[in-house]
């Protein structure tokens, strides 16, 4: 038998409640590790905290590709760990897997066929990079800008992003650059993640939307107008990016994070006056889903392993150690506690 921690739902948020930590119960249990035919025993290493599992806290996730997470149960997320053990053919001890489904638990005997096996040279050793740059959150900025965001590099465009300084918004605005956009222009909640944008990671500006006036802020460092709009968090700040979008401009409908406490559909009702400015300036917003393209993540990956190898794309986290914080730093994230990626280190 091994002894096992695992994280539990306790409690739910309510659809207009905010996330708190103590939603969350850490236990320990003893849990056989004997293997069937085509299982593996898994040591977790890394797990992932991500802006959808906020759906699965509720009883029903209002998207039917995502289960609600079942009180007193051990909730699952994007995970990566290393074989233990094996009875399966195609892993071996000492492989690094990876699901989408993984147990927030710190060992786990897992059906192989539901793992992937990762190479770790593709993410320069670095296997967190697995739930962040060179995973979900990586393909959703590269799949979010190349399918739905029209960037034509010599065209002078200027692009900007909500939850820039985030894991998909990070990427995607360095992906805007590195595709030939003029300006990225990157929002969000602090003056230190605006450096950073801007310092680190090659954007021509960050806003703090916490400072104030976004508008004139937008005005001024887009001066020729926004074409492209990589939208993570909606409400009143993809408002005031709207409005100021050139006709013909496209939106990329990534996420609604502001509107995720509330108890409203996905994706949320726009004012009449935004919709009025989509209609009058003929701009698209098509509602992206990252899920919906698999058959190109395979070569999605490939291109963000190289350009993070190459040092094109810069990779920022934020890592806590410990599956008793996974509650702590799923409503940090969820309010802004982290720079980049968050992710909870489980083991070495
Ligand atoms: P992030 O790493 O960006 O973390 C969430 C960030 O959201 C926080 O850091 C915070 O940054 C910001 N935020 C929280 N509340 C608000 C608010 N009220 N107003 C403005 N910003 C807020 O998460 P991800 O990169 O994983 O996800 C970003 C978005 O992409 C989410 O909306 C998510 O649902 C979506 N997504 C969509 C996918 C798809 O297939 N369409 C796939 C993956 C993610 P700050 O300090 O700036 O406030």
């Amino acid at each position: 038998m091994l002894n096992v921690k695992r994280v539990v739902l306790r409690s739910r948020p309510g659809k207009n409640g905010h996330p708190i930590p103590d939603n969350f119960r850490v236990e320990e249990i003893m849990k056989s590790h004997e293997l069937k035919e085509g299982q593996v025993l898994v040591r977790t290493l890394f797990l992932s905290v991500d802006p959808y599992m906020r759906c699965r806290m509720n009883d029903d996730t209002g998207a039917d590709y995502l289960l609600p997470w079942r009180l007193d149960e051990c909730v699952d997320g994007g995970g990566v760990g290393v074989v233990e053990a094996s009875k399966n053919k195609a892993l071996s001890v000492g492989n690094i897997v990876t699901s989408f489904n993984w147990h927030w638990q710190t060992y786990d005997v897992m059906d192989g066929s539901l793992l992937q096996k990762v190479d770790p040279e593709m993410v320069d050793g670095h296997l967190s990079y697995v739930l962040g740059a060179v995973g979900m959150p990586g393909l959703t900025a590269l799949l979010g800008v190349r399918e739905k965001g029209h960037v034509t590099a010599g065209t002078h465009q200027t692009m900007v992003i909500s939850g820039a300084a985030g894991a998909c918004g990070s990427v995607a605005g360095q992906i805007g650059r590195l595709d030939g956009c003029e300006r990225v222009v990157g929002i969000c909640g602090s003056d230190q993640k605006c450096q950073t944008l801007v310092t680190e990671l090659g954007f021509t500006a960050g806003i703090n939307y916490r400072n104030g006036d976004i508008s004139s802020a937008l005005r001024e460092q887009c001066p020729r107008g926004i074409d492209v709009y990589f939208d993570n968090v909606g409400g009143p700040i993809s408002d005031a990016v709207i409005s100021q979008m050139n006709p013909g401009g496209h939106v990329i409908l990534c996420g609604q994070i502001s509107q995720y406490n509330k108890d409203v559909p996905y994706p949320p009702p726009l004012s009449e006056h935004t919709q009025d400015a989509l209609r009058r300036n003929n701009i698209t917003r098509e509602r992206f889903v990252v899920l919906n393209y698999l058959e190109k993540h395979e070569e999605g990956l490939m291109q963000l392993g190289h350009w993070v190898k190459m040092s094109q794309i810069k990779v920022l986290e934020t890592v806590v150690t410990g599956i008793e914080n996974m509650g702590e730093a799923f409503c940090s994230m969820m309010t802004g506690g982290n720079v980049g990626k968050q992710v909870v280190k489980i083991s070495d």
